[in-house]
């Protein structure tokens, strides 16, 4: 019941700790963290030249259970995370049903208590079917396990209704998280909107759909003082205003994907659906805004999306297949590779985006190493060798844009309330 890491870099940006020490877990629980740590009958793990963080948090996945079990279950998605350094997840949802009720959310709870490999906290509709008209039972919700609520894959269009559900989710503490994309202006639309959809002939979504619903919503949490969560926030435009927001002490964060920070418009391979997502790939610009925010401060959170679809939905013409990519285990590769390796962010600031960022949005009380906190630890190498084989990932789905690219760093071993989940072999 007991494991003790010897000997690794420990970094917890929740204590500012950077140094070398030994991290003792005992019944689920952090015990301590210092030189020479042992405990009897303790299974000792060997952390030399090894990075010991907190257990990473990915607060924007799909998990797609209930409903589309064919593309992802709580069990395979929660094992891709675990695969990926992940030691919690929050599900958006978008299942079938919808989750819009206390029902659904104690199905999704009870789901991954008996067949979880990691921490999956649930997030609550807003409205209900998330079809943006009438408010979700988002106490009853919140009552049953829900950390936030939202519409994602839909934005909540109607800004009387997105008004009303600020005001209900700050009587219930939860921050609402928003999928900006005014659909006015992107309907139709499959990759973002400039010179690359005009070369590649297809119909553009326009940066100023995800700008315009950003600016009403901030609008909206300065009248609520609701907690306002951007999602996959992929615009120049749509990050200055969240700064500015932050500035003025409102509470408003957002999050960033791998994709946004590591791809452009211009990496579309023509016709290759493992490209389409929404928001679209934006242009160079924007994806630089993207790192920008990441290192500025004005992003709290790299977030996946991880959204599997089975592969006979994706093997269509990219006008016709849906959005989304799966991501869980290329995340921390990239961050390391693109973010910290050239110098763009440190490693601590990798860290802390990927646990007491994420935790400062949903306050699920992890992403820490302090005594007492849930065991939840992941260790990472800045220099193991590996290469992302999308067919021998534990999810479901296969569509991924860095099929068979090969790393340098990534995560080694993780551990759950107290248990490995999943260690490099
Ligand atoms: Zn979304």
């Amino acid at each position: 019941m007991s494991i003790v890491i010897k000997n690794g870099r420990v970094i917890d940006p929740a204590s500012n700790t950077d140094r070398l020490a030994d991290v003792l877990l005992i019944e689920g629980k952090v015990a301590g963290v210092a030189p020479n740590l042992s405990s009897p009958n303790a299974e000792v793990f060997d952390a030399t030249g090894l990075i010991v963080a907190p257990g990473f948090i990915d607060m924007h996945v799909h998990l797609r259970e209930p409903g589309f079990e064919h593309a992802e279950t709580i069990e395979s998605g929660s094992r891709a995370a675990a695969a990926g350094g992940f030691t919690s997840v929050c599900c958006m949802p978008n299942t079938k049903p919808v989750n819009d009720s206390a029902m659904v959310t104690s199905y999704i709870v009870e789901r991954a208590r008996q067949a979880a490999a990691v921490n999956v906290f649930p997030i609550g509709a807003i409205t209900k079917g998330s079809a943006g008209e009438e408010l979700a039972a988002i106490g009853a919700m919140k009552a049953a396990g829900v950390v936030a609520i939202s519409d994602d894959g839909q934005p909540v269009m109607n800004a009387r209704v997105m008004r009303r559900a600020m005001e209900f989710a700050r009587s219930f503490g939860l921050p609402v998280i928003q999928h900006c994309e005014d659909l006015t202006l992107s309907a139709g639309g499959d990759m973002h909107e400039g010179l690359q959809s005009v070369r590649l002939g297809l119909r553009g979504i326009p940066a100023a759909s995800e700008d315009v619903m950003v600016a009403r919503d901030l609008v909206l949490a300065q009248l609520t003082g609701a907690r306002y969560h951007v999602a996959h926030i992929s615009t120049r435009n749509a990050i200055g205003m969240v700064a500015y927001a932050r500035g003025r002490g409102l509470p408003v964060t957002c999050e960033a994907t791998p994709h946004h920070f590591v791809l452009s418009d211009a990496d579309i391979r023509p016709y290759d659906s493992d490209f389409k997502m929404k928001p679209p790939l934006r242009s160079s610009c924007h994806k630089d805004a993207v790192v920008e925010g990441i290192a500025s401060g004005a992003v709290s959170a790299i977030a996946t999306d991880h959204a599997p679809h089975p592969g006979s939905e994706k093997m269509q013409e990219f006008e016709r297949c849906p959005f989304g990519i799966i991501g869980l285990e290329t995340a921390v590769g990239l961050a390391l590779e693109e973010l910290v390796r050239p110098g763009k962010i440190t490693l601590n600031r990798m860290i802390e985006l990927f646990t007491t960022g994420p935790d400062s949005v949903l306050r699920l009380g992890r992403g820490t190493l302090a005594p007492g906190a849930p065991a939840d630890v992941t260790i990472l190498s800045t220099d193991v060798s590996w290469t992302y084989d999308v067919n021998r990932s534990p999810s479901r789905s296969r569509n991924s844009p860095f099929d068979g690219r090969a790393f340098l760093g990534g995560p080694m071993a993780t551990i759950v309330n107290g248990k490995f989940a999943w260690r490099r072999d």
